[in-house]
């Protein structure tokens, strides 16, 4: 297993395709992560890749097509244009601080938070979601060795928001079903036309 460095998964990958909702395996229940080879490395390299090229703070194997119980998140790190010497304009990323979530099990959740959530499989869309502002979660890494993180505000709620991805669940679903309604039929429409 090659290591896991941040300047290999912020240069290197391929740009996968993100399903959007209403894609069907959104809606699945992920399997548990059961080999830790080359072929999952190269899946984590690609989805940071697509992560940080969206550009989004988190992304889960549901949303490009892998029914696997895997998410990546970054959610603090800086992106910026920069036009090079060819005249193209290009991104420039610093402040890495990539994470590699590998079944994630909730062993804590408390307090509560009102945290404005967006979605790169529902782009367009950001409302307000009531999360846990508090969580302890045991997960393995890359390697597949137990790992425990307790983590509070926006990451805490980053989490919940990728973990769900896991379970088939968008952050649509947990609106009230009045706004839930309303969004889902904006969005579906302005994905139309
Ligand atoms: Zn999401």
């Amino acid at each position: 297993m090659s290591e896991f460095t941040k300047e290999h998964y912020k240069l290197e990958g391929e740009k996968l395709t993100v399903f959007t909702y209403p894609a069907p395996v959104l809606k699945q229940v992920a399997k548990p992560v059961v080999e830790f080879n080359e072929e999952l490395n190269k899946l984590v390299k690609d989805m940071f890749f697509t992560m940080y090229h969206a550009p989004g703070i988190g992304l889960a194997a549901p949303q490009v097509g892998k029914s696997i119980r895997l998410f990546v998140m970054d959610i603090d790190f800086d992106r910026e244009k920069t036009l090079n010497s060819d005249g193209h304009t290009e991104w420039s990323f610093s402040n890495f601080n990539p994470m590699v979530i590998i079944n994630p099990v909730f062993k804590q959740k408390d307090g509560e938070i009102l945290y404005e959530e967006g979605c790169l499989s529902v782009p367009g869309v950001y409302e307000d979601v009531k999360r846990a502002n508090h969580v302890v979660l045991e997960y393995q890494d890359l390697n597949g060795d137990k790992q425990s993180l307790e983590a509070e505000g926006t990451l805490a709620v980053c989490l919940q928001h990728e973990n769900d991805h896991l379970d088939g669940i968008v952050f649509l679903e947990r609106l009230s079903l009045l706004k839930r309604q309303f969004l889902t039929k904006k969005f579906l429409k302005a994905k139309k036309g």
